[in-house]
C-alpha cells in the first residue's frame, strides 16, 4: 500500500481506476474471510459474476465497501480558504476535507466539516466531481461552496493555521494528481 501511495498520483486516469480497483477488492477480502454477523468462513458467491461472499451459514452477503468523503473549496469573493492539516508532511496548504458520518447527505458533511474545522457557515454548495483514493477504499466527493457567516478559526486540532489566499498569492498546495489540486488549478483559471 504504501507503493501506491507513492507512485498513485503520477497514475493516468485509467491507471488510477485499475489501481484503486484491484486495492479496494484486496481490502475487502482481507476484511471479509468471516461472516461479521455470525463468524463463519465466508464463500465467494456462486455467481462468478457477481462480486460479494456470502455466508453459509446464516445467508449474509458482503459487497465491497466504498468510504466516502467530502472535499470542498470554498470561496470568498476572489479568496479561497486554504488551510494546513497536522496530517501532512510538512507545510502544504490544502482543503477542507472529512468523511461522510452516517446519516448525514453530501451536502450536510461539507457544512458540518466546515463548521468543525474552520468555524465558519457556507451557502452555495455545489458538484465538482470525484475521485477514487483508494488508501484504503475511500471516494473524495468535491464541492464548491461560498462563504456565508462567521470568523475563520482553524480548530487547533486537525487544523493548525487557516487563511483566505488571492490566486497570485498561494502557499504551497498539493502536488498534481490530487483532487484538491484539480480543484484548485480549476479555480486559479476561472479567478486569476
Ligand atoms: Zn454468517
Amino acid at each position: 500500500m504504501a507503493n501506491l501511495r507513492d507512485t498513485f498520483r503520477d497514475m493516468s486516469p485509467a491507471e488510477k481506476r485499475e489501481a484503486s480497483r484491484l486495492a479496494e477488492l484486496e481490502e475487502w477480502r482481507i476484511d471479509n474471510r468471516f461472516c461479521g454477523r455470525c463468524g463463519a468462513m465466508m464463500k465467494p458467491h456462486d455467481n462468478p459474476a457477481e462480486q460479494a461472499f456470502v455466508c453459509p451459514s446464516c445467508g449474509y452477503t458482503s459487497y465491497p465497501k466504498i468510504t466516502p468523503a467530502v472535499i470542498t473549496l470554498v470561496t470568498k469573493g476572489d479568496k479561497v480558504l486554504l488551510q494546513r492539516n497536522t496530517h501532512y508532511k510538512g507545510v502544504v496548504w490544502s482543503l477542507v476535507a472529512g468523511f461522510v458520518d452516517a446519516g448525514e447527505s453530501l451536502e450536510d458533511a461539507v457544512r458540518r466539516e466546515i463548521r468543525e474545522e474552520a468555524s465558519i457557515e457556507v451557502k452555495d454548495i455545489r458538484y465538482f466531481g470525484s475521485q477514487t483514493w483508494p488508501f484504503p477504499s475511500n471516494i473524495m466527493i468535491g464541492f464548491r461552496a461560498e462563504y456565508d457567516s462567521g470568523e475563520l478559526k482553524p480548530d487547533g486540532e486537525e487544523v493548525i493555521e487557516s487563511g483566505w489566499f488571492d490566486c497570485g498569492n498561494l502557499p504551497e498546495i498539493p502536488r498534481p494528481g490530487s483532487i484538491a489540486r484539480a480543484m484548485l488549478d480549476a479555480w486559479v483559471k476561472g479567478a486569476c
